[in-house]
């Protein structure tokens, strides 16, 4: 019977420390140096390294790969405890060495790629001395990859890719792009000619590859592979999101909580008033359900797989974006005037809901995944009536009992009583 909610008390301690070095150490960096981990200048760069080398001693640096793939293994379970801390710290993930997008395409790497591959480009990537972006969704479709139309042909050695992409998420200032391809999931350096990268918008780029060519073995996988890849790429992706939305959650209720003891109005501490320990009550319930529900996915991926669980991660892709809205709007507004500045985190955490409830798949297509998977496990009933529908079911019992009855006179008379009974009372 292995049901146990407890942390092993070793990996506690490391947790512990996370949130310390987190607290003392990342957040102080990342007012001062904003992006510190992406700064070319030697002097920041030596502070981020000095960092980072503290992470790797703990064990704890790139722990999104499992051991197959070359990393530490320690598992979605532990991964999704981990990131509650990081997620509350924007450049946490990246000082971890465990940040969107470069952690997907990473694990698109080790999955697939060659030993070659991943000399090239895994190790620099686990390095950082590689960045990479994910150029999947088209201008005319996001959400139906039916509609995707960038193609590569094969010329010679090379392959030559033509087509364009919307939304690649820093894909500027990416070295190499992980290009979806109606047959195939190619990997282009961002320089490559015929790359070229539009104006607009600046942070998630417009892309049109316009006659790219990339030598053979850059196809990532098998050619025709790249649903496979991507849905390989983004099922882990997304239970990593919700794992750090539990932190902003978190950060979000903590906020809540200090506010509702900190002011007072019409001669009570607003925490005295019922509306707002609704807030605080309903918050802490959707943060403690969006928790366990993580949580019981990233153990259930450990324990079978991500294509295994998509169901599961579904669930929680949709339900991590509404906690989010409902938790950021009740912190922000019992912040009152405060809240609707920039002057706090709450601001940005609200605005960020309706965004995650379409990055990584729009919700809508989520919530239709979950509900046809959930319908196979059931069946039409027969006739008219529903299985539990009760006429139908005292019918059966009394059946079923006929032979007791036909052995028992008498409790076939107590059975008729009870029937009387209830009979009258309706
Ligand atoms: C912050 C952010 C970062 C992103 N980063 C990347 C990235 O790095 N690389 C990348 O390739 N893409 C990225 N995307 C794009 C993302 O994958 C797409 O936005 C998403 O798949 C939806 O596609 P779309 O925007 O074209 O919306 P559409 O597909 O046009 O959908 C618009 C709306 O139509 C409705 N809808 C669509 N389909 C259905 C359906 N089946 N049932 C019911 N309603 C439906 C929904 O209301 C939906 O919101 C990012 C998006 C965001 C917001």
């Amino acid at each position: 019977m292995g049901w146990d909610f407890s942390t092993d008390p070793e990996y506690q301690k490391k947790l512990d420390w996370v949130e310390r070095f987190c607290r003392e150490e990342v957040e102080p960096l990342e007012y001062v140096f904003p992006y510190a981990v992406r700064s070319k200048d030697p002097k920041i760069r030596s502070l981020v390294r000095g960092l980072q080398q503290q992470v790797k001693d703990q064990g704890l640096w790139a722990i999104f790969l499992d051991e197959d793939l070359g990393g530490p293994g320690y598992g979605q379970l532990q991964l999704g405890l981990l990131n509650e801390i990081l997620g509350r710290y924007p450049s946490a993930p990246q000082m971890f060495g465990a940040a969107a997008p470069d952690t997907g395409n990473m694990e698109m790497l080790a999955a697939y790629g060659t030993e070659e591959q991943k000399e090239r480009w895994l190790k620099p990537m686990l390095d950082q001395e590689l960045w990479s972006a994910y150029s999947m969704t088209e201008p005319q479709g996001g959400s139906d990859p039916n509609l995707f139309r960038t193609h590569a042909v094969r010329d010679g050695d090379e392959w030559v890719i033509n087509g364009q992409k919307w939304f690649t998420s820093a894909g500027r200032v990416a070295d190499i792009l992980f290009v979806m391809c109606t047959n195939g999931m190619f990997v282009v350096p961002r320089e490559t000619p015929g790359v070229e990268i539009q104006p607009e918008p600046r942070n998630h780029n417009h892309i049109i590859y316009n006659e790219v060519r990339v030598p053979l073995d850059h196809l990532l996988g098998p050619e025709d592979g790249a649903k496979v890849l991507a849905q390989r790429r983004l099922g882990g992706g997304r239970i990593h999101h919700a794992m750090r939305t539990i932190a902003q959650c978190n950060l979000a209720f903590d906020m809540m909580c200090e506010r509702a003891l900190s002011r007072e109005s019409h001669g009570k501490i607003i925490g005295e008033h019922q509306m707002v320990q609704e807030k605080i009550a309903d918050s802490y319930a959707q943060i403690r359900m969006l928790r366990l529900l993580v949580l019981e996915t990233a153990w259930k991926i450990d324990n079978t797989s991500t294509q295994e669980c998509r169901t599961d991660i579904a669930t929680v892709k949709f339900t991590m974006a509404r906690v989010l809205r409902d938790v950021s709007f009740n912190a922000l507004h019992i912040m009152g005037s405060l809240g609707t500045t920039d002057l706090t985190p709450l601001q940005a955490m609200y605005s960020a809901a309706p965004t995650m409830g379409i990055a990584d798949g729009v919700d809508e297509v989520h919530k239709a995944t979950v509900a046809r998977n959930v319908l196979k496990g059931y069946r039409p009933h027969e006739g008219y009536w529903p299985t539990e529908y009760i006429p139908a079911k005292r019918e059966a019992a009394w059946a079923r009992f006929q032979p007791r009855f036909d052995e028992d006179p008498e409790l076939l008379a107590l059975a008729e009583g009870y029937k009387a009974y209830l009979a009258k009372r309706r």
